[in-house]
């Protein structure tokens, strides 16, 4: 095999070496092919010729860095693979076919049986089962501790722990974990620390600036940024990337379809100003929310109320993104208080207030999804947690009374209006 100076590359784009990461979302990629598109072309094959035989052999055996089959291989995805790395400021990138099968490849490419997981409680719903009972029975076990208690994590370190797995800030409470001080844990007993940065995503938070090692991305939010495709994607050094994670990619093929891929990649060079827009949006509808009667208490980072305000503006570029969830008084007025059996009358009651908010808007789409243009509303509670149990739920604060809102780009006053709707109405 050739060595890495030998070895031939793909072309580079010429950027200026310090180029600021709105440019690179617009400029990172491949050179055009030759006939000069300004926009990314999007390659749409499975496979790749070969000029002949001699050739297609030294590829195979990666003497040759060229493109072969789409499993591995495609210049749409390559684009988005290396724009995405220079907006989060790492070697490589990996892109994935979802948020979830990003977090397979990582744990598939790196952990063995008998190898030990520390990951916050807090984490996506489908991240902990993923951890928690696919990976349980392939013998990689996992503690979740609280995501914002340091010492949690030192706590349940075991000699066998090899990844640390935070996501920051969480959903839907909101809460901020301290990247560098989880980062230094780690780095202290030879784990590596990966950060889902799916809510803040490079145009606000960039983890390996803190210590992370490897960053994970659901593609399907604010990169594609309007809700239209699944993604994913593992950021990290080259030596994991295109080591043993090109290795289980290439063998287990969760791979981003170039279509996919080339929605995200156009989708990225928007991010900055989205991310700025959108969170801009989501601190009004906090304030406003926080001075409504029938609001009980607004989980929102860029708000000082929020317990980890001071480390969330020095770790999120000073934006609370895009994400804001808020608690209703309980109904008192309205009168049938009906629900699942195992719900007392005050949750009902907090549950009944909830549903009349959400019913009451007409702007807000109701979906539990995030990431889009469009506001989004939902009642995690009975939704993205719906399967827990309430005591479970209230453990980790998420109450009957809770309301997420991913903020969108429409008009502060058109989304004020439209939640003042049901808060005005609920008889509190
Ligand atoms: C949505 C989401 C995921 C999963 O991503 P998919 O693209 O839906 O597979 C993982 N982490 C976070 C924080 C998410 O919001």
């Amino acid at each position: 095999m050739a060595d890495a100076e030998s070895k031939k590359k793909l072309p580079r784009k010429d950027l200026p070496p310090d180029a600021r990461i709105e440019t690179l979302a617009v400029r990172e990629g491949l050179p055009p092919t030759q006939w000069n598109e300004n926009s990314e072309a999007l390659f749409l094959t499975s496979s790749f010729n070969h000029p002949d035989a001699a050739t297609a052999a030294a590829r195979f055996a990666n003497e040759e860095e060229a493109f072969v089959y789409t499993r591995f291989t495609n210049p749409t995805t390559m684009m988005f693979e290396r724009r995405l790395a220079a907006l989060e400021g790492t070697e490589a990138c990996i892109a994935t076919a979802s948020g979830m099968s990003a977090i397979l490849l990582m744990i598939m490419g790196l952990l063995k049986a008998g190898d030990h997981v520390v990951c916050s409680q807090s984490v996506f719903g489908s991240t902990i089962t993923l951890l928690g009972n696919q990976f349980g029975k392939f013998g990689v076990e996992t503690t979740f501790v609280s995501q914002t208690d340091v010492q949690a994590w030192r706590d349940a370190v075991r000699p066998n722990t090899k990844l640390f797995f935070a996501e920051t800030p969480s959903n839907p409470l909101t809460e901020v974990c301290d990247i560098a001080a989880l980062a230094e844990i780690a780095h202290g007993c030879g784990a590596l620390l990966a950060v889902d940065n799916c809510f803040c995503t490079p145009a606000l938070q960039k983890p390996v600036d803190m210590g992370a090692d490897l960053i994970i991305h659901s593609g399907t939010k604010y990169l594609d940024g309007q809700g239209r495709v699944l993604a994913g994607a593992v950021c990290g050094p080259d030596a994991i990337i295109n080591g043993p994670l090109m290795t289980t990619l290439r063998g287990a093929g969760m791979t981003l379809s170039p279509f996919n891929a080339w929605v995200v990649l156009k989708g990225l060079e928007t991010l900055s100003i989205r991310m700025a827009a959108q969170s801009a949006n989501a601190l009004k509808l906090a304030q406003w929310l926080e001075a409504q009667p029938a609001v009980d208490k607004v989980y929102y980072p860029g708000l000082p109320s929020h317990p980890q305000h001071a480390l969330a503006m020095k770790q999120q570029n000073g934006c609370g993104g895009a994400v804001v969830s808020f608690t209703t008084r309980p109904a008192k007025g309205l009168v049938t208080v009906s629900g699942p059996a195992a719900l007392n009358e005050d949750a009902l009651r907090l549950r009944q207030a909830a549903f009349h908010v959400i019913d009451h808007t007409r702007l807000c789409s109701i979906t539990s999804n995030l990431g889009d243009t469009k506001t989004l509303i939902t009642h995690p509670s009975s939704t993205s947690h719906g399967r827990l149990s309430e005591e479970q739920r209230l453990a980790a604060g998420i109450t009957q009374g809770m309301i997420r809102v991913a903020v969108g780009l429409e008009h502060i006053d058109d989304l004020t209006a439209d939640l003042a709707r049901g808060l005005d109405s609920l008889n509190v």
